[in-house]
């Protein structure tokens, strides 16, 4: 199981990017997402998206990130904060793909530094600066099985794949 802790979401500002950020998660084998802020607008637009094209990824928002790491925790779960300070995924990507439940936190400003110091491991995805979705979507990829052969159940609308043009089936 893998969940994703976005933190750091400025309202209104951030919407789109968290909103994508929450998109990957889903696409690529996330199966939820917390965000340590409130913003209506964020958790609805993916939920509209989970019920259109399936699946059943959760948003909880309003969660306080302190509290949700540490639950995390004494649940036994890993702790991934994606920063391009860390360490090379190449360099870790067998041990954490060993772990069961597996919480990535991707940040929006600058992170606090407590974080670094909660995570099991702080993981770049090279050293070069980039961006959360690109982070979170490379990670994914590495680490979630089958990232980008998934299943998503129950969808009111589904797309196949179409060397051209676009095949829709509205179920
Ligand atoms: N200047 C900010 C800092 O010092 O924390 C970085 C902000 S960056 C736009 C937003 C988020 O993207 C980061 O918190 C991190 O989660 C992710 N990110 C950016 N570059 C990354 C990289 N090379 N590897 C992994 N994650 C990265």
């Amino acid at each position: 199981m893998i969940v994703v802790l976005r933190i750091g979401h400025r309202p209104q500002r951030d919407m789109r990017v968290t909103t994508h950020v929450g998109l990957a998660a889903r696409a690529l084998g996330a199966s939820g997402m917390y965000i340590a802020s409130d913003d209506k607008g964020v958790a609805e637009s993916i939920r509209d998206v989970v019920t259109r094209f399936g699946g059943d990824f959760f948003v909880e928002d309003k969660v306080k990130w302190n509290s949700c790491i540490k639950q995390w925790k004494r649940e036994g779960g890993c702790v991934v904060h994606l920063t391009m300070f860390g360490q090379n995924l190449p360099d870790v990507e067998s041990e954490i793909k060993s772990r069961e439940k597996i919480m990535v936190i991707v940040g929006a400003e600058k992170v606090p530094g407590e974080i670094y110091e909660l995570a099991d491991y702080n993981v770049a995805v090279t050293n070069q600066p980039h961006s959360e979705i690109a982070g979170l979507a490379v990670f994914l990829d590495h680490i979630a099985p089958n990232a980008l052969h998934r299943e998503f159940p129950n969808a009111r609308v589904r797309v196949y794949p179409n060397p051209c043009g676009k095949t829709v089936e509205e179920l």
